[in-house]
């Protein structure tokens, strides 16, 4: 077993578990390093054994030094179900209803399968000193690539070819892909706070929502800069500065313990005292790290408090339907005394342009 493993484990007695059948790929690569597609994990009290097929034993016994290894032929619940103990196993909801009823018939009497959430997300919310370095790398590349697209948001060009150029050159930069689908939002479309990519060209007095990401070794950034192709209108600039502000509100909110809930406020009720209160239609932000999406949750709605070694978004935003939008979203690592800013490398809009 590993450290990460052996704290998984060192949990299950707390969770009336004997064991815990781990199905989410991104919680599998967390605990083993294992970056294949498809693989289950089970954790035991004493052990830990990745149950994977042939495609991937050369991999896995490279990506997983000191772990069990089973390369299973043809009968995976069966494989499963001789690995677990008697008594209680939990499971994680990505395990399909199909594969559940199977193992359910073979299970030892007075055994049961258990729905668990968020064991292992728990663990990934406080990062290690090596998964931030890997997050400071994807957010390097997705500024590089950024920096680089800049100069060609303007009149004429369109927001697919926008998009792509983006994901090219994060990649080019060193990225191991884009973290998620990147967001080009232009004109009346960035009024959809999570909008498709369309054929549609950019024009003047536009502004442009570019929602963006890398990866790097399986870590991600999580990025939005909203830029004014001019003359853009009073109404848009004022938006725009009154989401630079929220922006600073919610940072100067956070300090170690602080509600998830009151971060998401400062931003919230400034909007609302601009008059945006019915034009912030989304939660002010989210953990990153393995996933673009994961805990903690910033909303008005959290009950979470925000620890030392999270990793999370800012990103409040103003949409006026069939007109506009803005957003901003910065990624935050909390620290022991105050928060560092993962991604002032990549600069707001300034009002010249
Ligand atoms: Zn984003
Ligand atoms: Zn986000």
């Amino acid at each position: 077993m590993n450290s990460r493993t052996s704290k998984l484990a060192s949990r299950l007695d707390k969770m009336a578990l004997v064991c815990l059948l781990v199905t989410r790929m991104e919680n599998i690569r967390y605990l083993t390093g294992f970056s294949g597609s498809s693989a289950f994990l089970v954790v035991a009290p004493s052990k830990a054994v990745l149950v994977t097929d042939g495609r991937y034993s050369e991999q896995a016994a490279a990506e997983c030094p000191g772990l069990d290894i089973s390369i299973y032929t043809g009968d995976l619940v069966g494989t499963i179900s001789d690995l677990l103990p008697g008594g209680t196993t939990g499971f994680e909801s990505t395990l399909s209803f199909d594969f559940y009823s199977r193992l359910s018939e073979g299970l030892p009497e007075h055994s049961l399968l258990k729905p668990v959430e968020g064991a292992v997300e728990e663990l990934r919310t406080f990062k290690e000193p090596g998964e931030i370095e890997l997050i400071r790398r994807a957010v390097c590349f997705a500024e590089e690539g950024f920096n680089q697209v800049l100069p060609l948001i303007k009149a004429g060009i369109s927001e697919r070819k926008l998009a792509a150029e983006l994901d090219y050159r994060m990649v080019l930069a060193g990225a191991d892909a884009p973290a998620f689908e990147t967001i080009v939002a232009s004109g009346p479309n960035s009024s959809k706070p999570h909008a498709g990519i369309t054929d549609r060209v950019v024009q003047e007095g536009d502004l442009v929502v570019v929602d963006f990401g890398a990866e790097a070794g399986g870590y991600r950034s999580d990025t939005t800069r909203t830029i004014k192709v001019p003359p853009t209108s009073n109404r848009e600039n004022e938006a725009y500065l009154a989401v630079d502000q929220a922006v600073k509100r919610a940072l100067e909110s956070i300090r170690p313990g602080v509600e998830a809930s009151s971060v998401d406020k400062a931003a919230r009720n400034y909007l609302q005292e601009k008059g945006y209160g019915e034009n912030f239609t989304h939660s002010l932000g989210h953990g990153v790290g393995l996933e673009a999406h994961e805990r903690p949750n910033l909303s008005p709605r959290s009950v979470e408090t925000l620890e030392p070694g999270t990793v999370f978004t800012i990103e409040p935003g103003v949409y006026i339907p069939g007109s506009f939008g803005v957003r901003i979203e910065e990624m935050v690592l909390l620290t022991e005394s105050g928060h560092e800013l993962l991604t002032g490398g990549i600069p707001h809009q300034n009002d010249e342009r």
